[in-house]
């Protein structure tokens, strides 16, 4: 099946945290959108395993988009060269016009990982002659597929951005952003919690500097590129 965006996580709930007033936005507009897990996310601390996986399919439900996991363990994810070439798998069977990773990542060893084979995936995914390469077998049977774009949104575990490329007003569709992290009840308290605060709060600081309620960032892999020059929204102070 082709989808128009694919997503590449370490974690359940990365891509909500991140993005997920933009997969609202975008799942609306009616772009099929694939969440690529790369580990299931056990164990989790506050849940028996396997509650994560069906909080995982709930957020999705909420935000209008599909979902699988690759089911790699939690904690131990590595940028290794069979996962870039699962990634890159994917890539080739679903082919995106854009796939959305993390971009710059150092707290987490798995947002590490997911950084470096994410953008490995998208390189690889766009050549051929797997038959004649010692351990590309499984790349061999598919087209070669070169996305568009490849986009970073901010992962939440690091400081804030200075400076970033672009930025999507989620204000109107937040409230389903906070029902669909508020899935996640083994990772999130439902009532006041604090990491949850500190999440919208991000959002809020960056709706701040635009002029709107709440926004998401994103980094570009590739300048940016317009045919329009009259898309862009005013800034506060031009
Ligand atoms: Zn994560």
């Amino acid at each position: 099946m082709a989808y128009d965006a694919l997503v590449v996580a370490a974690h359940p709930d990365d891509a909500e945290v991140q993005m997920g007033g933009t997969l609202a936005i975008l799942a609306d507009r009616g772009q099929r959108i694939l969440l690529v897990d790369l580990t299931d996310g056990e164990p989790a601390e506050l849940a028996e395993p396997g509650t994560r996986a069906r909080q995982a399919a709930e957020a999705a439900r909420i935000l209008g988009v599909d979902r699988i996991s690759l089911h790699l363990q939690d904690r131990f994810l590595t940028d290794a060269l069979a996962v870039r070439l699962e990634v890159a798998r994917l890539i080739r069977m679903h082919r995106p016009r854009w796939v959305y990773g993390i971009g710059e990542a150092c707290v987490h060893p798995d947002h590490v990982a997911a950084a470096g084979l994410t953008r490995a995936s998208v390189f690889l995914a766009r050549l051929g002659q797997w038959e004649r390469v010692p351990g590309g077998e499984r790349l061999a049977n598919q087209e070669p597929w070169a996305i568009e774009r490849l986009f970073f949104p901010h992962c939440k575990m690091e400081p804030p951005w200075a400076e970033f490329a672009f930025a999507i007003d989620v204000s109107a569709v937040y409230e389903r952003k906070r029902r669909a992290v508020g899935a996640y009840q083994s990772i999130f308290r439902p009532e006041g919690d604090r990491l949850l605060a500190l999440y919208e709060a991000e959002d809020q600081y960056f709706g701040r500097l635009l002029g709107v309620a709440h926004a998401e960032i994103y980094r570009s892999a590739a300048p940016l590129l317009v045919d329009d020059p009259t898309v862009f929204r005013p800034a506060i102070h031009g």
